[in-house]
């Protein structure tokens, strides 16, 4: 003997309802005899209580909610059953919803709705479903008998989640058994009825707790539970695109996890058939040669010691504090007792060792009603000051992992905190059951489908981990990174397993979302049509978006941008900034984001600021992090210096080699700043500060070689101004090609030996033949770290120091740095 039971969705539409009929065919042809259980036609519940709802305020226009109702039961009849068999089926439907009618009349003329009679219109969503079920079964010449759910289960009042008495239930199912010439028997799931005979409810989704009721009973071999994915999955569905179904799940670790808000199961359907140990198929009626998931004893120890994650939402945490709790025993047993005789249910519960506070998890919809009863019960206490009036924080939820095997291995719970740490969720408190089928962590509402993510990724997703990139900036570097990115992205996934998703790109002008990636074939054409770029707006899109292994890329030269990474870091949004204005502002700007970095667990990574592309910052930090100590940094670093004193001969005029420069993106957006040296101060300065010097752009000497009046005014005055000294620059050229000499731009800094602050400097020098920055060609750049270790031969670290090129994979190398951080 089998019991299937087919939920909401599966019994939707006329469609569906002929799908179920195959299944039950398929399944009668193996078994002798079969019981089905069925749910309401999908939404019914939920659109008869707000019919009632309405009626019981009063309001005419609940009959307008119940006429659909209806008009959906009749058409999903006349498309199921031939016509000459209808009119009985259809009268059938006709009498029941008028039924529903009489009853919502009375509420609406009492403007009452107790819980019992809301448990008597709800019921008729399922005596409808399962009505029609039997019916179009007949029509089919299927014999089956329809049997009243509320004649077999017997339940206490408690309308709207009654209790059910077994011994009265079993004797009821088994002596109908008995009895019943058929071999197909349909029930309607969720309701009961009292020892009065009134309609009760076994609370919602508890169609699924019908079937477990009955199997029980009768000791069947399986319970089949038809719904509307293929099992019971790693994670909710619709939160985590990547779960995977669980085939074999025991029955606690089942149950664990319905309880912590697996809808697939209505939470109180295990406890019956686990008695009996009959095992639990889950199934999927759209998809039914699915494996699906059985629910069983016999699971073995091996594989992953994490079954599953689910969470629950509209939590409200109480804590219940003060000194006068310390050693004094009963104050949890009030506490408890408040609660209970108010029938709220305690969802989770934690204490400090220092006995100094309490912490119950409750449902947010009893929190009022818990804090009245709970400051009332101290009264006293409160007034004497032994115990502060109960903290109620709302708008939280648990995530939770569950499985039987982590008591086998240590150091899940370090990586389930780690993990979620890592991105940011706050973890407000921590229970864990002493059987360690279970970690929960309550956090806030809004950090839930983040927090779920993460932690399938760091429990189940062997294949790749997702990091989401917010791009601000699209000229010369940042198009150059989108293509990379573009180009990059299958290897990436398939080498280092991360799958990088553009979720944001913006430019001065618009800015562009989309949370499950950008399509970087056309970022061009969705970002000219996206909505206008508001810096507030875009900081406020980005936190909210609370997408788990964010890093926010800046590759603009703008100040508000460099301004606004607090922002983000303090999220646990890891930036990467190839803009140096942040770097090279004040000390204590900078100093405050490696701090707040620091403290939420992002990275604030900018190796492009000094050198392009070149690893100069990264191999600074390796030296230092060793125990190195640099003694002294000489460096040519403006890759636009480099390339005009190379290519400037005294033919062409000095001022059309830099504008050469510019066209060929190697200068700044305004060249000036790499022509006054200003560029190379501000990187010596980070390199200083990256040692731990606190140096200010005003501490660093500027031997400028350029006229006065090139910086004043405009760009173009500046080209202007330049032709007009083309006879000064001559002069500069000449001194050195006279001593054999090669002019080069260097940036120095001299650390103290007695460590009393530093000095840099940075100026026009002449280099001779032998000199490591002699053969420095092109764009290039070098820097020479002298440190304890390399004394007399510098740590060179030498290449192409400017270009979009380079820059842009510069770039993108800290963002995998970010993305990954052990890869
Ligand atoms: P039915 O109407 O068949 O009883 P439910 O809607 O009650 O179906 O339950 C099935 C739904 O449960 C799925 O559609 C899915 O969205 C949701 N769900 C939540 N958590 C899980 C999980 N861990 N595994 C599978 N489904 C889940
Ligand atoms: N129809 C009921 C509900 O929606 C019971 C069920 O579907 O299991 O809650
Ligand atoms: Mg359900």
């Amino acid at each position: 003997m089998q019991v299937l039971k087919f939920g909401g969705s599966s019994v939707a539409n006329a469609e569906n309802i002929n799908n179920v009929v195959s299944i039950v065919q398929q399944s009668f042809t193996k078994n002798k005899n079969i019981i089905i259980v069925l749910s309401a036609l999908g939404g019914t519940t939920d659109a008869l209580l707000e019919a009632a709802i309405i009626a019981s305020h009063g309001d005419i226009s609940y009959k307008e909610k119940l006429q659909p109702i209806e008009q959906r039961h009749l058409t999903t009849v006349k498309k199921l059953i031939p016509l000459d068999q209808q009119s009985s089926v259809l009268s059938t439907v006709k009498k029941r919803c008028n039924e529903i009618e009489d009853i919502c009349n009375g509420v609406f003329l009492l403007k009452e709705l107790s819980l019992r009679t809301k448990d008597s219109i709800i019921s008729y969503g399922e005596l409808l479903s399962s009505q029609i079920f039997a019916a179009k079964l007949k029509s089919l010449n299927i014999a089956n008998a329809w049997k009243d759910a509320r004649e077999l289960i017997i339940t206490d009042s408690e309308f709207g989640s009654a209790n059910v008495d077994f011994t009265k239930t079993n004797q009821n199912i088994q002596s109908l058994f008995c009895t019943l010439d058929s071999s197909i028997c349909i029930i309607p799931g969720f309701i009961a009825s009292d020892k009065n005979g009134n309609t009760t409810t076994l609370g919602r989704g508890g169609s699924d707790y019908t079937a477990a009721i009955v199997a029980a009973a009768l000791s069947v071999s399986v319970v089949e539970i038809w719904t509307d994915v293929s099992g019971m999955m790693t994670a909710d569905p619709r939160l985590v695109s990547n779960s995977k179904i669980i085939h074999h799940i025991s029955y606690q670790e089942a149950m664990e996890l319905s309880h912590f808000g697996a809808k697939v199961i209505y939470p109180p359907t295990l406890q019956p058939v686990m008695n009996k140990h009959i095992p639990v198929a889950i199934k999927n009626t759209f998809a039914p040669n699915d494996a699906g998931t059985l629910i069983h004893s016999h699971i073995s120890k091996n594989g992953s010691s994490i079954r599953g994650i689910s969470s629950i939402n509209k939590l409200a945490l109480l804590s219940l504090e003060g000194s006068g709790m310390v050693g004094i025993p009963g104050f949890s047993k009030r506490l408890f007792e408040a609660l209970s005789n108010e029938k709220i249910n305690v969802i989770l519960i934690t204490q400090s060792s220092s006995e100094h506070s309490l912490c119950v998890g409750i449902e947010e919809a009893n929190a009022d009603k818990a804090k009245e009863v709970i400051d009332k019960t101290f009264a006293t206490e409160i007034e004497i000051k032994k115990v502060e009036p109960l903290i109620v924080e709302k708008g939280l939820a648990i995530v939770a992992l569950v499985g039987d095997n982590m008591k086998n291995h240590p150091g899940i719970s370090g990586k389930m905190f780690g993990a979620i740490g890592r991105n940011g969720v706050n973890v407000r408190a921590i229970a864990q059951g002493s059987s360690e089928r279970n970690i929960s962590a309550v956090i806030a509402t809004r950090d839930v489908k983040k927090a779920i993510n993460v932690l399938h990724e760091e429990f189940f997703e062997t294949t790749y981990k997702q990091v989401n990139l917010f791009i601000s900036g699209t000229g010369n570097v940042g198009s150059k990174l989108l293509a990379q990115l573009q180009q990059q992205q299958r290897h990436l996934q398939d080498h280092l397993r991360i799958q990088l998703r553009v979720t944001g790109i913006a430019n001065s002008k618009k800015m562009l979302f989309n949370d499950r990636g950008i399509d970087l074939c056309k970022w061009k054409e969705l970002l000219q049509n996206a909505d206008e770029m508001k810096m507030q707006q875009l900081i406020s899109i980005i936190q909210k978006q609370n997408l788990r292994n964010s890093v926010f890329i800046d590759v603009t030269a703008n100040d508000d941008v460099a301004g606004s990474y607090a922002h983000y870091l303090q999220k646990s949004i890891s930036v990467v900034a190839c803009n140096k204005i942040a770097c090279s502002s004040s000390y204590e700007y900078y100093k405050k984001l490696k701090d707040i970095a620091r403290e939420f667990n992002s990275l604030f990574l900018f190796e492009t600021n000094v050198g392009a592309g070149l690893p100069v910052i990264g191999t600074l930090n390796d030296l230092l992090r060793s125990g190195d100590r640099v003694n002294r940094i000489e460096a040519v670093l403006s890759g636009t210096l480099n390339f005009v004193f190379n290519n400037y001969t005294g033919e062409k005029s000095f001022a059309k080699v830099v504008k050469q420069a510019q066209e060929e993106g190697y200068t700044e957006p305004d060249p000036r700043l790499d022509l006054s040296g200003i560029d190379v101060m501000r990187k010596i300065m980070i390199l200083a500060r990256e040692t731990g010097e606190k140096l200010e752009m005003e501490d660093i000497s500027n031997n400028s070689f350029m006229p006065e009046s090139c910086m004043k005014g405009d760009v173009e005055n500046f080209y202007n101004e330049m032709e007009k000294h083309e006879g000064h620059f001559k002069e500069i050229y000449k001194e050195a090609e006279a001593k054999n000499c090669k002019l080069k731009f260097v940036a120095s800094y001299h650390n103290s030996p007695l460590g009393d602050g530093g000095v840099a400097s940075v100026g026009l020098q002449h280099i001779q033949l032998q000199h490591d920055f002699y053969r420095l060609y092109g764009k290039d750049n070098a820097v020479l770290f002298y440190t304890n270790r390399y004394t007399e031969q510098p740590l060179v670290v030498k290449g192409a120091g400017a270009g979009a090129e380079v820059t842009a994979s510069g770039v993108f190398a800290d963002i995998i740095r970010a993305a990954a951080p052990s890869n």
